[in-house]
Parts: structure tokens; C-alpha cells; sequence
């Protein structure tokens, strides 16, 4: 991560809720919140992991950055070469020069390529829409890409369907990269890929960032991937960030009772240091219907009476200069 931290991107107070409609008349009858009530920094140059069970929201709050989908509340401040803008608030051309700088990756490459396109014509589409005018600049320009992805110039010329996984991921990093962009929103980019692939390609991320000087949010349920990846990470439970701090304090220092038993499930290898697991009794509880207080209260064995009616807020629990963001009243209690 770089040395001076410069915020890239500044949330406050974001939520994203999905109406539920029922009925002859499409009534609202209720609300998904997917995302609630989350305030969050990314600086220039890190990467931020985002993790927790499926629905926790991840994937949500990172489209909703890149104002694919659009938020119901909140502020999502982009710093544009020190110029600061609500990214809720731009109009459709601002919104769409927003889109050069921030880019994302899919679990699913295909979801980004046609099938009936060439490598090329899927890429030079974000070309032609940024200004890349002739068609041998654009070759030239996908022919680098290529190669930096460390792919030959002429796959260029071959449909999806000839590539394996990760070769595909490789090309939708690539297409991410055709217009430059300074933010890239990871969602699951690694998921679908055996686990000697995911280490060839999560080398390639770091590679690109270090030398593009790219940010990453980087979403993913797989903590052991994240681990390796990102210098800070956000747990997310129900819509909500429940622990948030560096990588190596986060596993060095687990606070929150929901990040314990995430981390008592990654497999390890040394038969001395085994962790005992926590497993989590039932599912994580609907976000339309989400438990009063700590959402996490039905699952925490350490919830009390308070945590069944007040909800904790995200308060600093670090030490030695060090950020470490909880939202637990037993924590809260401890460091008070
Ligand atoms: Fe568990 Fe209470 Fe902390 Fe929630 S606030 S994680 S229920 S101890």
C-alpha cells in the first residue's frame, strides 16, 4: 500500500435497500436492506477485502460504488485528482467518465464477454466509447493488454469459448484495464478457479497494481484468498461492517465474535497450531426481517440482554496507532 494514505473513495452512512412488491397494485411491502448504514474509506493504492457469507451485502455495496446499482441513501465521495464529487450526485456524462476510472471484474468473465465476439471485438467496445478512434490503435492497445495479462497478442483473434477459466479471467482483467482505470472492484474474481490458477492469477493482480499504482476493492467469502491479497479487510454481516483493520492485525487480533468463527473454519495445515472451530448454529436471519440490536445476537454465544435490543455501533478498538474497527458490546466493554 502506498506510503501517504489518500482517500480514493469516501462512503457515509450508504444503504441500499430493494422495495419488495406484492399484489395486483405492486404495493411495497417491505424493504431488503442489503446495505445499512455503512461508512467506509478506500485510500489510493490498497486494497480493501471485503468478506462475509453469501447476502451479507459485499457484492451489493461494491456495485453500488460503482453506482451499478444505485444507492437509497449515503454519500459516496470519489476523489477526482483532488477534486471531490459525490458519485450519487453526477450527471449521466460525469457518471459515464466516472466509469473509466472505476472498473470491475466478475466472478463470470463471461458475463463480459460475448460469445459471438472475438477477444477484440469484446475489448475495443470500451475503447471506441473512450475516445480510441481507429481500429489499428485499438489492435495495438488490445495487443498490450494482452500481454500484460501475460497472454500473446494474437489470442486477440479467438472467441471465449477456446480459453480456459482463467485464461477468460485473465481477459476480463484485461478488458478492466482497457481504459486505464485507478479503482477496481473485484467481485469473486478467484471463485471459480482451481486453487493453482487463483494463485497464478492473484499474482497477476498484484503485478498490475503495483505497477499501474491500481486500487482494488476486493470482494470475496474466501478468507485464506483475502489473507494473501488485500491490506485491510471489512467483514460484513447483514448489510453491515462489523470488524474493519488491517490484514495481518485482523488475523493476529480477531475481535468480533462473527470474524472468530470465520476464521476457526479457514483449513490449516499445521497440525500443532489447529484452532478449535466455532460453528455457527442456524443461517444468517433475512435482511428484510433483520434481528433487533446486534443482527448477529441469534448466532453469538456471548450475547446478553443488551445485545438483543441495542444495536453496537462500529467504535475504534486499536492500540498503538493501530485502527481496529468493532461493532460488539463485549468488545466495547473490554477496551472502554
Ligand atoms: Fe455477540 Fe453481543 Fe457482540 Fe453482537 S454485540 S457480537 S451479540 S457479544
Amino acid at each position: 500500500m502506498s506510503e501517504t494514505k489518500t482517500k480514493l473513495v469516501e462512503i457515509k452512512g450508504a444503504k441500499t435497500y430493494f422495495p419488495i412488491k406484492k399484489g395486483v397494485f405492486r404495493k411495497t411491502v417491505g424493504y431488503v436492506k442489503a446495505v445499512d448504514d455503512i461508512t467506509l474509506d478506500i485510500y489510493k493504492g490498497e486494497t480493501l477485502g471485503l468478506v462475509g457469507e453469501s447476502g451479507c451485502g459485499k457484492t451489493t455495496l461494491g456495485k453500488s460504488i460503482l453506482q451499478l446499482i444505485r444507492a437509497t441513501d449515503g454519500v459516496f465521495n470519489y476523489n477526482f485528482d483532488g477534486e471531490v464529487k459525490d458519485l450519487r450526485e453526477l450527471s449521466r456524462t460525469e457518471l459515464d467518465e466516472a466509469r473509466q476510472r472505476i472498473q470491475i471484474v466478475f466472478q463470470d468473465p463471461h458475463s463480459s464477454l460475448n460469445p459471438s465476439f472475438t477477444i477484440f471485438g469484446s475489448l475495443e467496445d470500451p475503447l471506441k466509447k473512450f475516445g480510441v478512434k481507429t481500429r489499428a490503435e485499438r489492435r495495438e492497445i488490445i495487443g498490450n493488454l494482452l500481454e500484460s495479462v501475460n497472454m500473446p497478442k494474437h489470442y486477440m483473434d479467438r472467441y471465449p469459448h477456446e480459453f480456459s477459466g482463467g485464461q477468460r479471467q485473465r481477459i476480463g482483467i484485461a478488458r478492466a484495464l482497457s481504459v486505464n482505470p485507478e479503482l477496481i472492484i473485484c467481485d469473486e474474481p478467484v471463485s471459480a478457479l482451481d486453487v493453482s490458477i487463483q494463485a497464478q492469477v492473484l499474482n497477476l493482480m498484484m503485478d498490475l497494481q503495483k505497477e499501474r499504482g491500481l486500487t482494488y476493492v476486493f470482494i470475496t467469502h474466501d478468507l485464506s484468498v483475502v489473507e494473501y491479497i488485500s491490506d485491510r479487510i471489512a467483514v460484513m454481516y447483514l448489510g453491515r461492517i462489523v470488524e474493519l483493520t488491517d490484514t495481518e492485525e485482523l488475523f493476529k487480533n480477531t475481535l468480533h465474535p462473527y470474524t472468530q468463527a470465520l476464521l476457526s473454519a479457514i483449513p490449516v495445515a499445521d497440525l500443532d497450531h489447529k484452532k478449535e472451530r466455532i460453528v455457527l448454529e442456524g443461517d444468517v436471519p433475512s435482511p428484510v426481517f433483520p434481528p433487533p440490536g446486534c443482527t448477529f445476537h441469534p448466532r453469538c454465544i456471548h450475547a446478553t440482554e443488551k445485545c438483543k435490543t441495542d444495536a453496537p455501533k462500529l467504535i475504534n478498538c486499536g492500540s498503538d496507532g493501530m485502527d481496529h474497527f468493532v461493532a460488539c458490546h463485549m468488545v466495547e466493554e473490554k477496551f472502554k
